[in-house]
């Protein structure tokens, strides 16, 4: 008898020391608007109550349940679920510096930075992102890591590792380079030349922990050579990478400007392509046929016509790139949204400064879209393209609690989602009016 008391303590002390489920905090965000993306609608005063990292329900009103802590968005705010980027460096950042960085940076160097960058887009209200193509050797994975350990604040990421690419292609990490500066780089550093080449190198991404492939099929603006719009692969080397993607459950992006590379990416059974520039009425409904998403990325292209004016900015091999392939981009956009073709939001953040990537809501409307669904594709579509629609892209319950809020209606004035004043990743808040 005389234990009991003790036992009975001791017992408390274990349950209170346990990971509890049922002891989670419950939050309920009371949200003046929300937009329903599942439904492609404004909804009215909603709140949306989360438990531990997920929703437990979305109710009409501000009633909050007993016990809850409340979270009240001022008047005029809306709700949306966590924002989604499609196509970010979060490794790198443009500059007149560029060009030589490579050359004195370290892979810790490229991760510090890299650190700020991902706070930057998860602060702009970017919960999740797809990373398709660092720098360093395997920056983006321990970034990844990192944030997923709770050691920095930065978006979901979804990392392709290194780019691949062929020998002087868009993602070969040596253009530029004097010959014999640099080792020639292979399967390991993303570089291929052939079939056996091509698996190895998806093979070495799963190594190194890669959520997914990234491939430039055609020449690209920013590297250090003459065209961006040649392909530079063959459909067997595509078809190669892209099977041996799927034994590892990858999808593949494909960066493209012209329509052969183009041509094959999609052929090939590519996953989305990237950029896209010079797609067109031939091409629309291959895309459609082979139900190929398209990562537009036009602020990129605005962002490179701008600094192409801007004398000393890029090399003069990089200039009349820029000028040939950043003012096309909005139109091929708006002509593949009127052709039918699957869209996902992506901005290529870090061609730009990070932290910008919601100016492209403003320019896919520009471009013809309607604001829902450029929202919808930065939320319902780019879960789907991530094959993540069980626990992103909308506000319902048994999802995670990825929640953003902005000071206005953005179905009615889109530059909105540039002041995002609330965020929210995984049940966690990172920002709050
Ligand atoms: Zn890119």
């Amino acid at each position: 008898m005389r234990f009991s008391v003790p036992y009975a303590l001791l017992g408390l002390a274990i349950a209170a020391a346990l990971p509890a489920p049922a002891l989670a905090e419950v939050l309920a965000v009371q949200c003046p608007a929300l937009v329903d993306t599942a439904a492609g609608k404004l909804a009215g005063a909603s709140t949306v109550v989360i438990e531990g990292n997920r929703i437990r329900e979305v109710r009409p009103g501000q009633a909050a349940p007993e016990g809850a802590r409340v979270i009240a968005l001022p008047a005029g705010s809306t709700c949306l679920p966590g924002l989604m980027d499609m196509h970010t460096h979060l490794t790198s950042e443009t500059s007149r510096d560029s060009y030589s960085e490579g050359f004195r940076n370290n892979d810790a160097d490229i991760a510090f930075k890299g650190s700020v960058f991902a706070e930057r887009t998860l602060l702009a209200g970017f919960t999740t992102v797809r990373d398709l193509g660092e720098r360093g050797s395997g920056v983006s994975i321990s970034l990844r890591n990192a944030i997923n350990q709770g050691m920095l604040k930065g978006p979901r990421m979804f990392s392709a590792g290194k780019s691949i690419a062929s020998t002087g292609g868009h993602a070969d990490p040596t253009n530029g380079a004097r010959r014999g500066l640099l080792p020639d780089p292979g399967p390991e550093d993303g570089v291929v030349n052939n079939v056996d080449d091509a698996r190895k190198a998806v093979r070495q991404h799963y190594k190194d922990g890669a959520d997914l492939i990234k491939i430039t099929a055609t020449g690209g603006v920013l590297s250090y050579a003459k065209s961006s719009d040649n392909p530079q692969f063959t459909v067997e080397e595509i078809q190669a990478i892209v099977a041996t993607a799927k034994d590892y459950g990858y999808t593949v992006a494909a960066h493209a400007h012209g329509k052969e590379g183009m041509r094959r990416a999609i052929v090939g059974g590519v996953t989305s392509i990237e950029h896209g520039t010079h797609m067109d009425a031939e091409l629309f409904p291959l895309m459609k046929k082979h139900g190929t998403w398209y990562v537009p990325t036009i602020i990129a292209g605005a962002f490179v016509t701008e600094k192409a004016a801007e004398p000393g900015y890029y090399p003069e091999i990089v200039r009349p790139k820029a000028l040939a392939i950043g003012p096309k981009i909005k139109g091929t956009a708006g002509a593949a949204y009127k052709a039918g073709v699957k869209i996902a939001f992506g901005t290529d953040a870090g061609v730009f400064p990070h932290g910008q990537n919601a100016r492209e809501f403003e320019l896919m409307v520009d471009a013809g879209m309607p604001p829902m669904f450029a929202l919808q594709s930065a939320t319902t579509h780019a879960a789907e393209l991530l094959g993540q629609s069980a626990d992103l892209g909308t506000l319902e319950a048994g999802k995670l609690a990825d929640l953003v809020a902005v000071p206005g209606n953005p179905v009615e004035d889109i530059s909105v989602m540039k002041r995002v004043s609330f965020v929210m990743k995984d049940g966690v808040v990172y920002r709050q009016p």
